[in-house]
């Protein structure tokens, strides 16, 4: 809600390529934002707002009690949440300068992590980096090429029909050799090849340095100008992420296109922080060592504001239904992104940065950004955040988009009827009758060409909005049918293994038949479910046969190659 309000771009990427892996961008003001999130906050009923800097958990016979602030005063807290980002023992590094932060200007957070630490927690480092902004105007923008965002924004909340904002444009321009040269002049004083760093970086959002060191057969890489909000002249330079020293950002800087008489306004950093290896966590993000502490975010090494909002709020619900007494919410990685990630963070764990991308997901064609209402408003409604109008309004979507399909199987159309309108669009004309549904498989055909077909009136009378949204389905589920049913049958394998309960402690090092390393990461990780066991590194096809008879359960089929195959096993 808060992304549509305070939008100033919106994109939909891969647009060129199929459904499942279109994706919804969005760039908000920065300020606007943070003033609408701490709005939202200040305006929720039921919640109490309290700041100050967090020192100590208290734990009481293995539960949290609470949060020490600095000043020595008890938070008291039945349950805790921890998401302390960058900041725990963060380090900003520029060049050779390097100094305690947790982001630029802001305070670093110290004893958290020795606390837990002391608690008998595994902690690691990690760093991210950020490019340097500039003032915009002393960019020359005739020398870019402009991106303006899409004639017609798609909304991030569903329960916006359409967006009102107005967009500002973004820019493209490109690093080149001497950019290149400049910078690597530097690299004997950057801290990344200095080993001053020995967090591990993000390997997908590279910094420049990195770039220029990876790939030294580009002669150039692509830097988006994206304006940081409505009432500012400031602008974020994308893809150019650096922690070279300040001379030499600016120096490189000045060489890109657009950019020769640049001001920079604040210069790129990188920052190195703890993090907690995340197996250390319950797929609920409770913490497996201290009952009642729950970590969401970068705290638990992933990278990117998605990855850690969608933590923030799965850990928020659960720590309410954990005070509630009532089972945990976990979502599978067949229902949502949000169940891929946490599944790959306590199963897994992870080494650098995580980033969620469209390919960690083996069932992305049921995951798509167009079905997101479908697979989890039930969910949002149960927890009171979908009201009853909402969710009816939902509910006949899922009802007419039923309706469609069973009609267009239904509905024959004649030649005569269709093939002016195949014509149109360079399709072959019918030869016989053949029913809308079969008609629609081919790909050029879209139901919008078939606008007008006196077959079509019963679906098209319910009103232009939920026609759009029903047509949208209809078409991605015919079009993609054979797929999809396939993925839905993997999808229902995987669910049959995540509904088999391994019992809590259960004894791995008393399995003699278990590999020594099934053993050990199986006894470390402690999987809630079998499924969930299939998923961790090491453990093989046998380790979980062997599994299942322990648990006195059937082994024939649960297993098979297939679904190792589809969990990237
Ligand atoms: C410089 C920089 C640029 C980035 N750019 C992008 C980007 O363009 N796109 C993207 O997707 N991601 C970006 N990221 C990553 C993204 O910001 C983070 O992954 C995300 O914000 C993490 O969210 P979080 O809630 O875990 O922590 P944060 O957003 O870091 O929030 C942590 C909060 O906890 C507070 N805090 C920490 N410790 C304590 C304590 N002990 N007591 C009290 N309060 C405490 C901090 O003050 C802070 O407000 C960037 C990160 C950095 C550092």
């Amino acid at each position: 809600m808060v992304t549509d309000d305070a939008g100033i771009q919106f994109r939909m990427l891969n647009r060129s390529k199929g459904p499942a892996v279109w994706s919804p961008r969005a760039q908000c003001d920065r300020a606007l934002y943070a003033q609408r999130v701490r709005q939202a906050c200040e305006d929720q009923s039921n919640l109490d707002l309290r700041q100050g800097m967090g020192m100590r958990v208290e734990i009481k016979n293995g539960r949290v009690g609470g949060v020490y602030t600095e000043s020595g005063r008890l938070i008291a807290a039945r349950t805790v949440i921890l998401t302390a980002g960058t900041f725990l023992n963060g380090v900003i590094h520029v060049g050779e300068v390097q100094y305690s932060a947790g982001r630029a200007g802001e305070f670093a957070a110290k004893g958290i992590t020795e606390c837990l630490v002391e608690l008998g927690f595994e902690s690691g480092r990690m760093k991210t980096g950020t490019p340097p902004r500039v003032d915009g105007n002393t960019i020359d923008f005739s020398k870019t090429v402009i991106q303006p965002g899409d004639d017609n924004p798609v909304p991030f909340s569903y329960r916006h029909d359409k967006l009102e904002v107005e967009q500002l444009p973004c820019h493209l321009t490109y690093t080149n050799k001497t950019t290149h040269n400049v910078l690597e002049k530097g690299f004997d004083r950057s801290p990344m090849f200095t080993d001053r760093i020995k967090g591990v970086g993000p390997r997908y959002c590279p910094s420049i340095e990195d770039k220029i060191h990876r790939f030294a057969d580009r002669d150039r890489h692509q830097i988006f100008l994206e304006p940081e909000g409505r009432n500012t002249t400031e602008y974020y330079v994308n893809g150019f992420s650096t922690s070279l020293p300040e001379e030499v950002q600016l120096e490189g800087i000045r060489t890109i296109a657009g950019l020769e008489n640049v001001q920079v306004t604040r210069f790129g950093y990188a920052v190195e922080y703890d993090y907690f290896p995340p197996t250390q966590l319950y797929p609920n993000l409770e913490t497996k060592r201290v009952e009642h502490l729950f970590f969401a975010g970068q705290i638990n090494g992933t990278t990117g504001y998605e990855e850690a909002a969608c933590q923030g709020f799965m850990a928020g619900v659960n720590a309410v239904l954990k005070m509630r007494g009532e089972a945990p919410f976990v979502l599978g990685r067949t229902e949502a992104y949000v169940g891929v990630l946490i599944d790959d963070l306590v199963s897994k764990g992870t080494l650098e940065p995580y980033r969620m991308f469209t390919s960690r997901a083996e069932h992305r064609l049921i995951l798509r950004q167009d079905n997101a209402d479908l697979r989890l408003m039930d969910y949002g409604h149960r927890f009171g955040l979908i009201d009853r109008q909402d969710h009816k309004k939902l509910c006949e979507k899922r009802e007419r988009i039923q309706e469609s399909l069973a009609q267009l199987q239904q509905e024959k159309v004649a030649p005569e009827d269709v093939n002016p309108a195949l014509e149109r669009i360079g399709s072959s004309p019918l030869l016989e009758k053949e029913s809308l549904y079969n008609l629609l498989k081919r790909p050029e055909v879209r139901l919008s060409d078939l606008k007008g077909l006196r077959h079509l009136n019963i679906l098209e009378q319910w009103g232009d909005q939920l026609w759009r949204s029903v047509r949208e389905q209809v078409e991605i589920e015919i079009k993609y049918e054979g797929f999809i049913r396939r993925q839905k049958e993997q999808a229902e394998r995987v669910l049959r293994l995540d509904s088999k309960p391994i019992p809590k402690g259960f004894d791995y090092a008393a399995i003699g038949a278990l590999s020594a390393e099934a053993r050990e990461k199986l006894g470390k990780i402690q999987p809630q479910t079998i499924g969930q066991a299939t998923r961790i590194s090491g453990v093989s096809p046998a380790d979980v046969s062997v599994l299942l008879i322990h648990l006195g359960r059937p082994v024939a089929h649960d297993v098979s190659r297939e679904t190792w195959l589809a969990e990237g096993a």
